[in-house]
């Protein structure tokens, strides 16, 4: 993986494969909205679904949104990096296009479940960082969806229970945030992507610079 103008010694590096997770309406949205404005170094891994658009929602940039048979497709001929079912509806992340990012020198942000972090990981292993943001209280979440009210109140219902079960598998990260305060969450989520890119273990560039260095 080529460097890139974040890494403060452009050492060449692998890409780093950034997964954030949480319940919906914990703000993880928001933080991967930031971190992409303040980071062109990042790209956003665009998920495929079989649900429903929402309204304001724009096709090939929140999802691409397919029907079933074309997700079956794509599943079939092992399109996807990895994809699970979540909230009745299927979500998968297209291969190529991460291939593509990395291949480009990017890091590629995720927004995926626990479903998604843990296949990743299986995958890819120490190129996956997992990251789990948690909301401050359930009671905080339930009235953030109902401020979002794109939904009827039984899908926020079973939102509310798809977030607790979310939330019981935050020992499957690397790392874990409250977001009680939207920048003080977004500047943590920063410093993690900071550290994890100066990892040793990512820098294939190393050992000629330290020959240099040793000569
Ligand atoms: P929503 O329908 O609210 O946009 O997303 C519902 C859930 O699906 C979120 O927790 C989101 O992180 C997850 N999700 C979105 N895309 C993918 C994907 O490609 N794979 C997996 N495993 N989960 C996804």
């Amino acid at each position: 993986m080529p460097s890139t103008p974040n890494d403060p010694h452009g050492f060449k590096r692998r890409g780093v494969l950034f997964v954030l997770s949480s319940p919906s309406g914990a703000g993880k949205s928001t933080i991967a909205r930031m971190l992409l404005a303040a980071d062109p170094e990042l790209a956003m891994s665009v998920s495929a679904t079989t649900r429903p658009m929402r309204p304001g929602e724009v096709d090939g940039k929140d999802y691409h949104f397919v029907d079933l048979e074309e997700f079956r497709r794509m599943a079939a001929e092992d399109e996807f990096l990895e994809w699970a079912h979540v909230f009745n509806n299927r979500y998968g992340t297209p291969r190529a296009q991460v291939e593509e990012m990395l291949a480009a020198g990017k890091d590629v942000l995720f927004d995926i479940d626990w479903q998604g972090a843990q296949q990743l990981f299986q995958i890819a292993g120490g190129d996956v960082v997992r990251v789990f943001i948690f909301p401050p209280s359930m009671e905080e979440l339930r009235q953030r969806l109902e401020r979002r009210a794109t939904d009827a109140q039984e899908v926020i219902d079973a939102r509310m229970a798809r977030a607790t079960n979310e939330v019981s598998h935050w020992d499957g990260y690397d790392y874990v945030l409250v977001n009680d305060d939207v920048e003080r969450c977004f500047e943590g989520v920063r410093t993690i992507l900071a550290a994890e890119r100066l990892k040793r273990s990512r820098q294939t560039g190393l050992i000629g610079f330290i020959r240099k260095l040793t000569r």
